[in-house]
């Protein structure tokens, strides 16, 4: 594939200013985004002579300054991204790599309008791969899962994601995480439900943990701020558990090593609707249905204020 930068509009940094951003071009380099605290390369590829960066530029400081929100700062720096663009609109894959420098490619439409950006999950998801270490192919489940339950979770403030959108994401998919036939722990999982939903799941369930241990003062989130704040990211590698006993240490619980003991190394099955039950949150037809009364109705109702 050709992959030349296509040229930079001045534009850019005019209109990015707004959304707390700097953006310039290097003369026959990347357009270079300085935002949340981190920079950005920005390599488009396929897009035409006349094509303006703008919505991307936006969508990318968007999307950092989420994250960011989350993890209390943006987890890596430099981060190279690569956006391979194609004649239509909304995003069809993405990785993040860091074996050569933190790294990000999304294959993204180049007519997508800005409103179809700001609800696109793929740029917020390998962001967050950002901020966790390389870790032995077995425990892929967690490496997928974090991001999965993170994305919804970091951007339901600012108005980006009400609660309705992620309860109706977490009652249809985290069933696809249960184990099936003869599925084990979590560990070795490569079932796309499993390794993407069955990792959600245990993040799912380490937040209730850490919320209901500390009455919900401390959450997962203070869980992988640490990590980030002891100098992972994904440029580097780790163990699980040595990773897992960092994040409990900022709960000041050990409700991370208990569950990956439990749902990584065993055949762990929770029961799903009495989890949803105790949370007060059920599906009825398309319409998410909540409970105030539930036992775990103020646990519910903190996970999605979680953003920062
Ligand atoms: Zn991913």
């Amino acid at each position: 594939m050709n992959r030349s930068p296509v040229r930079r509009l001045p534009a850019v940094a005019l209109l990015t200013l707004a959304l707390g951003s700097a953006a310039h071009a290097r003369a026959d380099g990347p357009i270079v985004v300085d935002t949340a605290g981190a920079r950005f390369e920005l390599y488009l590829h396929e897009a035409p002579a006349d094509f303006d960066p703008t919505p991307l530029v936006d969508w990318l400081t968007d999307a950092a300054n989420t994250v960011s929100r989350y993890y209390g700062r943006f987890p890596a720096s430099p981060v190279r991204v690569d956006l391979d663009l194609f004649p239509g609109g909304g995003t069809v894959g993405g990785s993040a790599s860091g074996d050569e420098g933190a790294r990000i490619a999304v294959t993204v439409g180049g007519f997508s309008s800005p409103a179809e950006l700001a609800r696109d999950w793929r740029l917020v998801h390998e962001m967050i791969h950002l901020a966790l270490p390389r870790l032995p192919r077995a425990h892929h489940w967690l490496v997928e899962g974090l991001p999965t339950y993170l994305e919804s979770i970091s951007r339901a403030r600012h108005g980006k994601l009400d609660d309705d959108f992620i309860w109706r994401g977490f009652l249809r998919g985290m069933p696809h995480g249960l184990p099936r036939g003869t599925e084990a722990g979590l560990d070795g999982s490569t079932r796309w439900g499993r390794v993407y939903w069955g990792g959600a799941l245990f993040c799912l369930y380490a937040d209730i943990g850490i919320r209901r241990a500390t009455n919900n003062e401390r959450s997962l989130r203070d869980a992988v701020r640490a990590i980030v704040d002891a100098g992972h990211d994904l440029t580097d590698k780790a163990e699980l558990e040595p990773l897992l006993s960092i994040a409990d240490r900022a709960t000041g619980t050990t409700v991370l090593t208990e569950l990956y003991r439990v749902a990584g190394l065993g055949r762990w099955a929770p029961d799903l609707k009495a989890l949803w039950r105790a949370l007060g949150v059920e599906l009825s037809g398309d319409a998410v249905v909540y409970d105030d009364d539930a036992p775990l109705a103020a646990v519910r109702r903190a996970i999605t204020m979680d953003a920062g």
